[in-house]
């Protein structure tokens, strides 16, 4: 038997997980803003059509998680990370929370809402400030618009940092989903194909999801309460 410190493990996490921060996830009642649903605000068609409108609300998104602060759930995969050999992060969250409890290396599927890139060049950068001094931003390099670096719906992902979320879960021998619906796809496959490579699956998540039957452990608590104690036990 390996020692707990030795066996690979990969932690899956969605908007679940900032939930006890304050971070709203999309499906709640909460997620709506000014009787807008994120799923048509979200799009690359909504952009061009609107990007003021698009703007606006990812900037009231900004204002909002500026505010938040990790909860023990991100602390804990901070420390995951010190206290494993072989541990990867994969995040469907652009908040940035992870990064601020400390996780250093986080394979962000979706992006993140601190950075900004151009529409039409190749223009990237990472901007904290709230709120931002002009809305609409442009790009300082080609003045066309700069849109959040976030995965829109419709959009494909990194393809980088999916490869790598893949490798990391082939060879894992546990995995951890916490915070997620696991209805968005390609994040929703990971989990499947931990279990086909005979990995163990552990869902954190007060709700029922479609993983939930498939999953050998499942702890129907908030992430805050239910990932500390879990990764109390994995240690002993
Ligand atoms: P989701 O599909 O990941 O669903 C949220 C899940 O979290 C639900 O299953 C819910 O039961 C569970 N949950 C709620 N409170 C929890 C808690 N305290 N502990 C553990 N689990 C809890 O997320 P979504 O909101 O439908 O968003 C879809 C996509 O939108 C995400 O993949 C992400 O890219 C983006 N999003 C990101 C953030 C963020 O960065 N914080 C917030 C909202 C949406
Ligand atoms: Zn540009």
């Amino acid at each position: 038997m390996k020692r707990f410190s030795q066996q690979p493990v990969v932690a899956l996490t969605g908007a679940g997980i900032s939930a006890e921060s304050g971070v709203p996830t999309f499906r709640g009642d909460e997620g709506l803003w000014r009787d807008h649903n994120p799923q048509e605000l979200a799009t690359a068609t909504a952009f061009h059509r609107d990007p003021e409108l698009v703007w606006a609300w990812y900037a009231w998104r900004r204002e909002l998680i500026a505010a938040c602060r990790p909860n023990a759930a991100h602390k804990t995969l901070a420390a995951m990370e010190r206290e494993l050999e072989d541990f990867t992060l994969v995040t469907q969250n652009v908040d940035g929370l992870h990064q601020a409890a400390g996780s250093q290396r986080v394979l962000e599927l979706h992006g993140n809402i601190w950075r900004l890139r151009c529409t039409r060049c190749d223009y990237r950068t990472e901007d904290h400030s709230v709120p931002l001094p002009n809305l609409p931003p442009c790009c300082p390099a080609c003045d066309a618009l700069l849109r959040p670096d976030v995965v829109w719906f419709g959009e494909s992902l990194p393809r980088q940092v999916l490869d790598a979320a893949w490798r990391a879960v082939v060879d894992c021998q546990t995995m951890l989903v916490v915070g997620t619906s696991a209805l968005v796809e390609p994040a929703a496959s990971l989990p499947l194909l931990a279990l086909r490579n005979k990995s163990r699956l552990v869902e954190i998540n007060p709700s029922e999801t479609p993983l939930s039957e498939h999953a050998h452990q499942v702890l129907r608590q908030p992430a805050g309460e239910a990932l500390p104690r879990w990764w109390s036990a994995f240690k002993k």
